[in-house]
């Protein structure tokens, strides 16, 4: 019963033919959300600041995500690829109602299902189309755990372009299949830091030992980018039009509950830098506010890399050695290295520009777990509906849980979606850990935060650095 598909509803009908764009919604987050600033080196020059980052976005993309359109056309293409695996199934959790002796309903919307094992596809499939458009032939990125570069490896094959991936060394060393899948997708995968390019001499100069980090991955590959002529960098998550693409989840979902004639009170979804949780969120916020009803929305992250829950509002980078232009944002400070936790997926400092915006004006709510709470509901999770979550979705199953258990204690019926963001087949060693007794909470701490926000770059909105940098 638990793993029948909830509607028999064509896949064509639930699969949408136009993005929703959440910004048509807002008012007020314009310069946070849709701008970007210059590095400070480069204000007063005539460098304008969108310059070296906008040049590797193809018009169309950067036209979406500053677009203020409530609906963006799928090209048919996309979509039909889409059509490949979409929709994805919302089930009912029903053995784990059951198991908390709940009044809830638990729903899930499964993401797990896609070709990579996650919902990164959905937003890869489209950058690689449009990036083809542009005229572009190879594609670099950078990949900590793998699960970012597996779907761009596929995305890119299937559109004819090249791909690199710059892959942090830990991961690279010690979880070789989601290497070995891009392999088979004809990626060139490269060991972070390399000593191809200056940023990863330099990192590889500071410590010859190191194992890696996704910031300076990710400034290898916009390196990379920038000296080949028709190579461009894309980027898995964070930025306006990422979250745009994901949203096909959450209209799936709203239309896969329509059906069965229910609506959540309650959305949840694990933070990294945000797409996944926007995705299934943002169309239930277009409906709340089209109609008036009183749904919440819960962002959930890691005490290891607590951004939303003890980061602060402010103009950060979006790698370590600060390459890239500054975005407004909540953030630990771009310097941060969050503990290695299991999730790497969740390990980025800062949360996309757009999810930031919203939780200032707390039109969300965020919560942080510590690891083994999250490996426990993961564990019981797989017990009970027989799936194995991702290391990163298990923190939505926590969070799930924990209001099952509030709606049971105050005794009052009530709705909760969450996004079952990937499966967790090659995290493993991962549950192994949990298993074995050898897994720890590893939060950040108080101290860390603070060193790290003390380095934010000069605001320039009256505060200096450390004043911006105080805590909600
Ligand atoms: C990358 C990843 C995440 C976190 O990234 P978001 O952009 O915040 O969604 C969560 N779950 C899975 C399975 C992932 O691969």
């Amino acid at each position: 019963m638990t793993v029948r598909p909830m509607t028999s509803q064509a896949p064509e009908s639930i699969v949408p033919t136009h993005w929703y764009n959440v910004l048509s919604d807002l008012t007020d987050v314009e310069d946070a959300a849709r701008l970007r600033r210059a590095r400070p080196q480069d204000q007063g020059t005539s460098q304008p600041a969108n310059s070296r980052i906008t040049p590797q976005i193809p018009l169309t993309m950067y036209r979406q995500s500053l677009s203020r359109e409530p609906f963006i056309e799928i090209p048919e293409e996309v979509r039909r690829q889409y059509l490949r695996w979409r929709p994805t199934p919302l089930r009912r959790a029903r053995n784990l109602e059951l198991l908390l002796d709940t009044p809830a309903r638990i729903y899930f919307k499964y993401e797990g299902t896609s070709p990579t094992g996650s919902h990164k596809l959905n937003t890869a499939l489209a950058q690689a189309y449009y990036y083809k458009q542009a005229g572009v032939k190879e594609l670099t990125t950078g990949t900590g755990a793998g699960q970012w570069g597996s779907a761009l490896s596929l995305a890119a094959r299937i559109h004819g372009l090249r791909c690199t991936v710059y892959m942090v060394r830990v991961s690279h060393e010690q979880k070789p299949y989601r290497r070995v899948m891009m392999e088979m997708n004809g990626a060139r995968v490269v060991p972070s830091p390399s000593t191809g390019t200056s940023a990863g001499r330099t990192a590889l100069e500071r410590d010859p030992e190191t194992g890696g980090s996704l910031s300076i991955a990710n400034a290898e590959a916009f390196e990379h980018a920038a000296a080949l002529e028709h190579c461009n960098l894309s980027v898995g998550s964070g930025e306006n039009h990422v979250l745009l693409h994901q949203t096909v989840i959450g209209q799936e979902a709203l239309r896969q509950l329509e059906a069965i004639d229910e609506f959540p009170d309650v959305v949840i979804g694990a933070v990294g830098a945000g797409s996944n949780f926007s995705g299934l969120a943002f169309p239930f916020f277009h409906e709340k506010i089209r109609t008036g009803r009183a749904t919440r929305f819960v962002a959930v992250e890691p005490e290891a890399c607590p951004k939303l829950t003890k980061g602060t509002y402010a103009w950060d980078y979006n790698d370590f050695t600060g390459v890239t232009p500054m975005t407004k944002m909540y953030t630990l400070g771009h310097t941060f290295v969050s503990p290695g936790i299991h999730a790497g997926g969740l390990r980025y400092h800062g949360a996309a520009p757009l999810l930031s915006a919203m939780y200032e004006q707390k039109l969300i709510e965020a919560v942080a777990h510590p690891q083994q709470a999250v490996f426990e509901a993961g564990l019981t999770f797989a017990e009970q509906e027989w799936i194995t979550p991702a290391p990163e979705s298990a923190h939505a199953i926590r969070a799930a849980i924990d209001e099952a258990v509030r709606a049971r204690e105050e005794g009052r019926a009530k709705v909760i979606l969450f996004n079952l963001s990937g499966h967790g087949l090659l995290d493993l060693s991962a549950y192994d850990h949990y298993l074995s007794g050898r897994m720890t909470d590893m939060a950040a701490t108080d101290e860390q935060i603070r060193t790290s926000l003390d380095r934010l770059p000069p605001q320039d909105d009256g505060q200096p650095s450390g004043a911006a940098a105080r805590s909600r």
